[in-house]
């Protein structure tokens, strides 16, 4: 078993922390930028044990390593670096002459002090280094836990962090449950959890008792609606790659895919081709996986869940349906002719089968406006007001139309969920606010005395202008 954090080491990077927050040292602006530059080089140095972490944890092709876990969060902070300073500044609200010429009226950007980063597996370096890019650069601390359950890329953060990072600042805590539930008895400042929404509740439970604030990046069970005027070929296609990219296991994932009954046999067929092109020809018919660049399942215990899921679906398999237990591998696969109430609709997939509902966009709509809020929704379709009416009546974290993942990766847009897919939004500037406490500050010359003494009681009837 790997050797985790112990009470007494948790103890003293807790106490550490607080200790360096109440010194001011992370407030100062070139701090944040150092450390910011300092962990743009901890990945720039270490592509390779990262491309090698990946291999070892998920069997990550080097194509999905390199822009899901190096270029994405070397890019976020070069554009933090690059705008830190303006989001850093004070803003002025536009509050009229008196507050805002007069009194200078402005808006501070406080760091919220001491912060706990919870990661999850499915994408263990990233999700844990691009929530603390944010918090380094609101000025904050950071106590930070990987997930146990992808142990060469928490190895990986253990080691490289404390030599890159500064260690009164940024600590870390490696273990599995036990250890994060001691972590969660303590109180800090601010808590950012991405993981299950069952996990998310746990934490939030555990903020409540000290009413930390929290930004909870949860479970997606996002669907695809593919309309009657979409592109059916592109839809599959994209649909497939969704499915295909770190099998599945995804947030932002296509969880399955709500399809008009005019294109649904059209849909099936392009879909099976796709999983088909990129196993690689010939392979994905039996147990091939794509020249062993398609991931496998994190662990045992996913892979039995998922074969178990596919064990119960009254649904029929069109596509795939093979699996390796010795190599964790899952066979990309298509089920078709299930009802919204199949055991495969039953939690989130998080791996690469692709439940097909025959559906109208209309019925779809109704489908997901009376479940739990998804993380995404994928809109196939050529129509206008197909997009309006799956806008209009349907909530989601995100939307993206004719395409898959693309709105989480627009600069500076809020990203985030919307109640079980979670709460709060980070990325860019949302992710610097997110660790931010905003300040109201304001400070009224001494002279407007004699402009503001009607206020004072007594109150006099003619003080009431109407
Ligand atoms: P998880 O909730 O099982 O684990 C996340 C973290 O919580 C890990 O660090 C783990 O050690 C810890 N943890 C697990 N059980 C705990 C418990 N009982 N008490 C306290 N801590 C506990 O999630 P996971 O399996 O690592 O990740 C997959 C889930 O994360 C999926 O639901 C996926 O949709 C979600 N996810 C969401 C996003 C997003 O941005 N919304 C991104 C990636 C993953």
């Amino acid at each position: 078993m790997a050797m985790y954090s112990t009470p007494a080491q948790v103890e003293a990077d807790y106490t550490t922390l607080f200790k360096t927050f109440s010194t001011g040292k992370t407030k100062n602006i070139a701090w944040r930028k150092l450390q910011l530059k300092r962990l743009w080089y901890l990945i720039n140095d270490n592509q390779d044990d990262i491309i090698s972490a990946l291999r070892a944890d998920l069997n990550r092709p080097v194509f999905e390593t390199f822009a899901s876990e190096i270029r994405s969060v070397k890019d976020h902070i070069l554009e933090y670096l690059d705008r830190i300073d303006e989001w850093a500044a004070d803003e002025i609200p536009n509050a009229g002459f008196l507050f805002t010429r007069l009194a200078g009226a402005r808006i501070r950007k406080e760091p919220l002090g001491v912060t706990l980063i919870i990661g999850p597996w499915n994408y263990p370096i990233s999700l844990i280094l691009q929530p603390l890019i944010a918090a380094i650069a609101a000025g904050c601390c950071a106590l930070i836990k990987p997930s146990e359950v992808a142990p060469a890329s928490e190895q990986f953060l253990a080691a490289q962090i404390p030599r890159y990072l500064d260690t009164d600042a940024v600590r870390v805590v490696t273990g599995g449950i036990e250890e994060t539930t001691r972590l969660l008895e303590k109180r800090y400042d601010h808590i950012f959890f991405t993981g299950s929404t069952k996990v998310g509740k746990v934490v939030q439970a555990a903020a409540a008792k000290h009413l930390t604030p929290t930004v909870l990046e949860l479970g997606g069970q996002g669907p695809s609606i593919v309309t009657d005027t979409a592109d059916v070929d592109m839809a599959a296609k994209r649909c497939a790659y969704a499915k295909f990219v770190n099998a599945g296991q995804i947030c932002l994932s296509v969880n399955h895919a709500f399809v008009d009954p005019k294109v649904y046999d059209e849909f099936l067929e392009r879909t099976a081709y796709w999983f088909e092109a990129f196993l690689g020809k010939g392979k994905g018919s039996g147990e091939g996986d794509g020249n062993g660049e398609f991931c496998r399942i994190v662990n045992e215990r996913n892979w039995e869940r998922l074969t178990e899921l596919l064990g119960r679906t009254k649904g029929r398999i069109v596509y795939g349906g093979k699996n390796n237990r010795e190599r964790k591998y899952i066979q990309p696969t298509i089920i078709s002719e299930l009802t919204s109430t199949d055991s495969l609709m039953s939690e989130e997939l998080f791996g690469p089968y692709l439940p097909v509902i025959k559906a109208s966009y209309q019925e779809a709509c109704r489908i997901i406006s009376t479940g739990e809020h998804p993380l995404a929704i994928y809109l196939f379709t050529r129509s206008t007001s197909q997009i309006s009416y799956v806008l209009n009546n349907t909530t989601s974290g995100g939307l993206t139309v004719n395409d898959v993942f693309l709105h989480a990766s627009i600069r500076n847009t809020p990203f985030g969920g919307v109640g079980h897919s979670g709460t709060g939004y980070y990325h860019g500037k949302y992710g610097f606010l997110a660790f931010s406490q905003l300040r109201a500050v304001v400070h009224p010359p001494s002279w407007l005395e004699r402009v503001v003494s009607f206020r004072y009681p007594p109150y006099t009837a003619n003080a009431i202008r109407k």
